[in-house]
């Protein structure tokens, strides 16, 4: 593959829920070992068009294509195998053990027989140790707490294999520790694999310390996109997000610095 072309292309989407236009025309472009964050305030967007990337809505107009393939082409099983979703932190369904549920991310490779082979098992192991949750590999999925689930969804979306990862709040549930360790994986991922990771994250020093792309979106538009520094500024995120803002520099990585006026 051209390492320079974007692996993931979103081509003027439109998404309406009824009358309601809830995306505008969004194109944006990730490309592989890149990291790019969505951020906007709540109800801009973001959710929806994660959800019109993997096919769970419909785009009233527009297109979105993956490695040069247009995904509304494809079958659920053939997309699983461009992209991997980690939704927003839910409860995840009751009666599967963490192993059983990560597996779970294998089932776009399955045969017709469903049968999990001894690369599923390697990969699904892989994923428990890289987020390193193996101790937890033998409990129940609906006992863990809501930041252990978060990081078996992220384990059960590596063990997808997928070119394109995509997370919607990765750190939501998580402690000051894992949030670190999570975003720091990611940025691994994506500089040792050449993941191209599109995430939507609230936390904006976070989205300044981790991304190399930011995405703003405001009332389903997207009202601009660079690096961290072109974005996150005084103008853009008040006029995004409806309230004074002070951007400053970190004093230790010389990154914005966001801060509520
Ligand atoms: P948040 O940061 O709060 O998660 P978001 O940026 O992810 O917000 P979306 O969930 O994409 O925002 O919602 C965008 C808009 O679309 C909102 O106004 C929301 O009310 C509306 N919306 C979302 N889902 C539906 C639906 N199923 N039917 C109708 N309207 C919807």
């Amino acid at each position: 593959m051209n390492e320079n072309a974007a692996i993931l292309e979103v081509h003027e989407l439109t998404v309406r829920y009824g009358a309601r236009t809830a995306l505008h025309n969004v194109a944006l472009e990730v490309y592989p070992g890149e990291i790019v964050a969505l951020i906007g305030p709540n109800g801009a967007g973001k959710t929806t068009l994660f959800r019109a990337i993997s096919g769970v809505v419909k785009p009233h107009s527009g297109k979105v294509f993956a490695s040069g393939k247009d995904l509304a082409g494809l079958s659920i099983t053939e997309r699983a195998r461009y992209l991997a979703v980690v939704p927003q932190a839910r409860r995840l369904p009751a009666g599967y053990s963490v192993q059983q549920t990560v597996l779970l991310g294998r089932t776009p490779y399955l045969g017709w027989l469903g049968k999990p082979v001894s690369r599923d098992i390697q990969r699904t192991w892989q994923a428990l140790e890289r987020i390193q949750i193996t101790p937890l590999c033998d409990r129940p999925v609906e006992e863990l707490s809501g930041g252990e689930q978060q990081l078996v969804l992220l384990a059960r979306a590596l063990a997808q294999d997928t070119p394109i990862l995509i997370l919607d709040e990765p750190t939501a549930h998580l402690d000051l520790h894992h949030q670190g360790n999570l975003l720091r994986l990611v940025r691994e991922l994506a500089d040792e694999q050449g993941l191209a990771v599109l995430m939507a994250l609230h936390d904006l020093n976070l989205v300044s310390l981790y991304a190399d792309r930011v995405a703003l979106l405001a009332e389903g538009r997207l009202l601009v996109s660079g690096s961290p520094n072109e974005v996150l500024t005084e103008e853009n995120l008040s006029q995004a997000y409806q309230v004074p803002v002070h951007v400053s520099q970190h004093p230790l990585y010389g990154t914005p610095l966001v801060l509520p006026d």
